[in-house]
């Protein structure tokens, strides 16, 4: 009679502990590489053309074949064609922005004898996790000529990082609202100290603006045309004595990023297949590179045409018709120290592999994407005869959760979507916890719906 009762376990007692380093060393390397989504778009270019992936541009129309398109530097789709274009493709779809702190456009002031910079934070973030830790300011500053320069202060270690900081507690008794002691107008974060000799009037500030002259050739107006984002500066880390979580910035949604870039990269030939990267989810999706654009609908269209379809918008309806899409992104693990969030039967627990999520929304599943019956069973018979480790979420209690990710913009367009992906600790926070379970699940995962939907 036990086998009536749906149990799940956690993948330290089944998963070869060999097997799970390896490939947490490789994640460890990207995700301390790319803490932006236009670093991530170049790590992942820089792979898919070491594996015989070539650009859009340069396909001919014949399968099999392996393409992919960067858009704007900030989004990327790559599909393995094993047939025509028109007999559907199985998608997994994660997004590369992720929440952190921007310079804005006018950034630098001095007051009190310190130069700082105003920031505006992007995503969902509690504010006062980002105060006083240590920051990079990575991104690219585009001069009025139009010529590109990176900018990446804090990565390296000899580079000195950057602080934004509040008050001493002596000075802050006032027991307030968090939201009235961490104000976005204070987040303003502390470029240096030093004045310009011989100058009076904000001395310390062009003293910055003379050092970023000297490193970078750009003057203060060129910080207006820039994408320059504050993320933290630690690396990743592995966490506990067992070792058996990774610490980092960026998880969501870079972790989803990487495991379906690597099952892309690793399965087998006989289906069509794909990822696509998004930006902008953070913030709702929105933009020419986030899922509610269409730059990805371009790319099939693309691929149609070369193929020599000429009708490509009905053909393109027909592919969506008939793809299913693994909307791949984060959930939340239980954090012991808080689960009365949580419906315990319906959370994620770190370790037990990756979390199936039937349905998002909030309230009475306003704004959800929910995975039809016969696609779950679909799902869940690959993930069983694979034997891989796989559980169920939801975002929190019923009324009190909540949130929705690109699965609802690809089903509108007709495809079959559920959203899947690991849990996390302390999402959205500067330093994300991730099993190395869930990590490698969602690896196996994502490969097994490649080549079996
Ligand atoms: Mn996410
Ligand atoms: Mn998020």
């Amino acid at each position: 009679m036990k086998n009536l009762v749906f149990k799940r376990e956690t993948g330290w007692k089944i998963l070869s502990r060999d097997e799970l380093e390896r490939f947490s060393r490789g994640y460890m390397d990207f995700i301390g590489k790319c803490k932006t989504e236009r670093q991530v778009v170049s790590f992942v270019e820089d792979v898919l053309r070491r594996n015989g992936f070539s650009s859009i541009e340069e396909y001919d129309g014949s399968v099999p074949a392996k393409i992919y398109m960067k858009f704007r530097a900030k989004a990327i789709i790559a599909v393995k064609l094993s047939e025509s274009l028109i007999r559907g493709i199985n998608l997994v779809a994660a997004h590369i922005d992720s929440p952190r702190i921007d310079l804005k456009p006018h950034p630098i002031f001095e007051d009190e004898g310190i130069a700082l910079a105003k920031t505006h934070y992007y995503g969902g973030v509690k504010k006062y996790q980002w105060f006083n830790i240590p920051l990079s300011i990575v991104g690219v500053v585009v001069k009025e000529d139009g010529s590109v320069v990176d900018i990446n202060i804090g990565e390296k270690e000899e580079d000195p990082v950057f602080v934004i900081s509040d008050l001493l507690p002596h000075l802050d008794r006032k027991d307030a609202k968090v939201s009235e002691k961490f104000q976005a107008e204070k987040m303003n974060l502390i470029l240096g100290s030093m004045p310009l000799d011989d100058e009076e009037k904000e001395a310390v500030k062009l003293n910055i603006l003379k050092i970023l002259n000297d490193l970078y050739g750009i003057k203060e107006e060129d910080l207006v045309s820039a994408d320059l984002a504050l993320v933290p500066s630690f690396p990743p880390r592995e966490v506990g004595l067992d070792r058996s979580f990774i610490a980092a910035y960026g998880h969501d949604d870079r972790v989803c990023a990487y495991t379906s870039m690597m099952a892309l990269i690793d399965s087998k030939d006989g289906k069509n297949m794909g990822i696509i990267l998004f930006d902008k989810e953070e913030i709702g999706s929105d933009g020419n590179t986030g899922a509610k654009s269409r730059f990805y609908l371009m790319f099939f269209r693309k691929i149609l045409k070369k193929q020599g379809y000429e009708d490509v918008e009905y053909y393109l309806d027909e592919v969506l018709e008939k793809s299913y899409v693994i909307s791949a992104d984060v959930n939340a693990a239980v954090n012991p120290s808080y689960k009365d969030v949580h419906d315990l039967n319906n959370a994620a627990r770190a370790g037990y592999g990756i979390v199936l999520t039937k349905y998002t929304g909030a309230r009475g599943k306003a704004g959800a994407s929910e995975a039809r019956a016969e696609l779950v069973a679909k799902v869940r018979s690959a993930l069983n005869s694979r034997g891989i480790l796989w559980q169920v979420g939801t975002l929190g209690k019923v009324d009190v959760g909540g949130g929705g990710t690109v699965a609802k913009f690809l089903a509108e367009k007709g495809a079959e979507v559920i959203d899947m992906g690991p849990g996390l600790i302390g999402m959205h926070s500067p330093y994300e916890l991730v099993s190395k379970v869930d990590l490698y699940e969602s690896y196996r995962a994502y490969k097994a719906l490649l080549e079996e939907l």
